[in-house]
């Protein structure tokens, strides 16, 4: 089997896999880069045309698999629902089927819808956690995996000789914990490589705590706070919207979140298997608030259904006011107008993403702005990555025959965790 890495063996986010065989080729992953000659990426370069981003190496040159090539790919395996996983999928020739989860394309799909962008190619080729697909001579197994984005997935991928597998991100302190231990006693044992996240090394003075442990810290926290509580965290992270939930739920405060939160809850929830809080008769303590301008944007671009749906469990910015001192509730910087409208004053604000994108002048204006009415500011937040524990205890019980480190920006920090790691380079092909 020949494996390429186009980006990842050197840096976090961008991935993109090859694997080919016996005259199979997938490509697993099909991720936009979170860097760009080792600064974090403009928002401007995904606007550059196609050519231009080739020239700058967001996109890899890779013959066979851009819309504007002849198709050479069997397929596409996208592990989860992050830009840095899926991004590129708009430039992926429309004829090369693309697998993912229910979930995953269930959140592709509404960021696409909410952010009007174009819908990228999420076809019908669905898998499911823990049942094999084939491709070609490919037998793929995809495992559930505890990771910030929603049903993520690893995969186990066999050609008739060998086995690689593929961690994706993941993490063993969410709310899925348990899905790590079913992969790691599930998975292949002495695996010929085994492809793993490494994003924590490198930042490991971040605090990690477990989901569990964040919603008691926020318990404390406001347990005998008076005022209303806001908190800034992805309206994708899944696990987190839960902790703010049920420390709401536990305080008995009024769990307030935007229309666009509540679509994301409501259409997962929609999938089944699941027993996710969303704003319905069954979880009187959520409410809705409609930001103006995304409402505006639901009525006249998205589809007033989007908002419609959530009208029985609307809270108006009046009795927003009158109930402040009893809310927790989703913010964004792009409803710091409604905030200010509605009155809402001296509270806390809870920052729970990660540090590093805090740094914007739009974020600042806004917790500047929170700051000026009376906000205090605190950040609480765990990461959705694996810690070095929890990426040595898949090591060591998977055995593989090689570790290669991925999604990681010092693959060296592995050395010392296996006598098997192998480096590699961005773009050049190997043989397992
Ligand atoms: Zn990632
Ligand atoms: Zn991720």
């Amino acid at each position: 089997m020949q494996i390429i890495i186009y980006r990842g063996t050197k840096e976090i986010g961008g991935t993109l896999v090859e694997l080919k065989t016996g005259g199979s080729r997938i490509l697993i992953d099909a991720g936009y880069p979170l860097f760009l000659n080792n600064k974090p990426i403009e928002d401007e370069i995904s606007l550059y045309p196609y050519d231009k981003l080739l020239e700058v190496g967001v996109l890899p040159n890779i013959k066979g698999l851009y819309g504007w090539d002849l198709p050479g790919f069997d397929a596409v395996i996208i592990s989860h629902a992050h830009i840095d996983h899926y991004g590129l999928l708009h430039y992926i020739h429309p004829t090369i089927p693309v697998y993912l989860s229910k979930g995953t394309r269930k959140i592709i799909d509404i960021s696409a819808l909410f952010m009007l962008s174009a819908q990228p190619p999420t076809g019908t080729c669905e898998f499911t956690m823990y049942k094999p697909f084939q491709i070609g001579v490919f037998r793929i197994m995809p495992f559930l995996m505890d990771h910030s984005a929603f049903d993520a997935a690893a995969f186990e991928i066999s050609d008739n000789e060998k086995t690689i597998i593929y961690t994706g991100d993941f993490r063993g302190h969410g709310r899925k914990a348990v899905c790590l231990d079913r992969f790691i006693d599930k998975a292949k044992k002495g695996a010929d490589a085994l492809l793993t996240e490494g994003t924590m090394f490198g930042r490991q003075d971040d605090e990690v705590m477990t989901e569990q442990e964040l919603e008691d810290r926020l318990v404390k926290k406001i347990k005998d706070f008076k005022g209303p509580v806001l908190f800034q965290s992805s309206s994708q992270n899944i696990d987190r919207l839960v902790s703010f939930y049920r420390t709401a739920s536990r305080l008995d405060r009024v769990f307030v979140v935007d229309v666009y939160t509540a679509n994301v809850l409501y259409e997962l929830r929609q999938l089944g298997n699941n027993h996710l809080p969303y704003p319905s008769r069954e979880y009187p303590n959520i409410k809705v608030f409609y930001p103006y301008r995304l409402t505006q944007k639901i009525f006249n671009k998205i589809g007033e259904e989007y908002a419609k749906r959530f009208s029985p469990f609307y809270l108006p910015k009046d009795k927003l006011k009158k109930e402040q001192n009893n809310i927790v509730m989703a913010v964004r910087p792009s409803m710091r107008m409604d905030i200010e409208i509605t009155g809402l004053k001296n509270g806390l604000f809870v920052y729970s993403l990660w540090r590093g994108y805090c740094d914007s002048e739009y974020q600042k204006e806004f917790e500047n702005y929170l700051d000026r009415s009376g906000f205090t500011a605190d950040v609480l937040h765990t990461s959705g990555h694996a810690t070095v524990t929890d990426i040595r205890r898949v090591i060591t019980v998977l055995e593989p025959k090689q570790v290669i480190p991925i999604h990681t920006m010092v693959p060296d920090s592995f050395i010392g965790l296996s006598e098997n790691v192998a480096l590699k380079e961005d773009g050049k092909a190997f043989n397992i």
